[in-house]
């Protein structure tokens, strides 16, 4: 679902795309739905909400990621997932050796998604129908910002757990509230990911960059900060605005959401004159 910008334009696109609950009816996987949801970043779409009255736009993905992950590499397929052999050659990384490809084999560490091979067909149904279409709505956002204002300020919007996992990269331990990923200072100019920084750091809030998480192909795929298109991923800890267990806001969702809508409009007026220097 793409919001197209109501307000004074500005060179700014956020994305969300891990907040949808829509499950298709297709997807014949075993892992309860409680579960399945733990992978969601539910509401993130909301707290974000604010970005077209901003006169950014904003798109947010209205399938589950647990149903097909694109914040993954199209090839990162997992081979033992599969019925039959992919019509080319698969690229499958790290997070498919963790369970969390573009399909996932675990829906928790110790729980299988399917109790079935999946048909080839299946998947590339799932890639045609979502997959692609939400890339290619994020890409026509980006690249028409970037030719109407020669620039353009991406922000991928996700949220994390308060504790990580064994299929996460960090463990179980306790996550600072914001996790800021530029791949290590090559998917946006460090004063983007500073200027965020400093704004979250001086509202009292615990922020890491690059740490746990750097960032996955949705910002990798569509920043060339050369080329002035910068794209930072924000990881948001979910403790800070709902229930983890029930899913529900809780007492700081609109604080958060009040904060989220006065760090857009920074960025918007930021993001419009820096635009305009060279
Ligand atoms: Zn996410």
């Amino acid at each position: 679902m793409q919001h197209d910008p109501v307000g004074h334009a500005a060179p700014l696109v956020f994305d969300s795309p891990h907040s949808g609950i829509d499950y298709p009816a297709d997807f014949g996987c075993v892992a309860p739905l409680a579960i399945l949801r733990t992978a969601e970043d539910t509401h993130i779409d909301d707290l974000f909400g604010a970005a077209p009255a901003q006169g950014a736009t904003l798109i947010a993905a209205l399938f589950p990621r647990s149903y097909i992950d694109v914040n993954r590499d199209e090839l990162d397929i997992d081979p033992s997932l599969l019925d039959g052999p992919w019509p080319c050659a698969l690229n499958p990384g790290e997070k498919t050796k963790l369970g969390m490809g573009l399909i996932r084999r675990l829906a928790q560490p110790d729980l299988a998604m399917y109790d079935r091979k999946l048909p080839v067909a299946e998947i590339q149904a799932r890639i045609d129908t979502y997959y692609r279409p939400y890339h290619a709505t994020v890409k026509q956002a980006i690249d028409r910002t970037h030719q109407r204002f020669g620039a353009v300020w991406h922000i991928n919007c996700h949220s994390m757990g308060s504790v990580g996992s064994a299929m996460t990269s960090d463990g179980p331990r306790r996550r600072p509230d914001f996790v800021l990923g530029d791949r290590d200072g090559t998917t946006c100019a460090a004063e983007f990911t500073d200027l965020v920084y400093r704004w979250l750091k001086e509202r009292g809030h615990h922020v890491t960059i690059n740490d746990p998480y750097k960032g996955v192909e949705l910002v990798r795929h569509y920043s060339n900060p050369a080329q002035r298109r910068h794209s930072l991923q924000i990881e948001i800890n979910r403790a800070l605005y709902m229930d983890e267990t029930t899913r529900a806001p809780n007492a700081g969702y609109a604080s958060l959401k009040a904060e989220m809508t006065a760090l857009i409009a920074t960025l918007a007026s930021w993001s419009r004159s820096a635009a305009s220097r060279r």
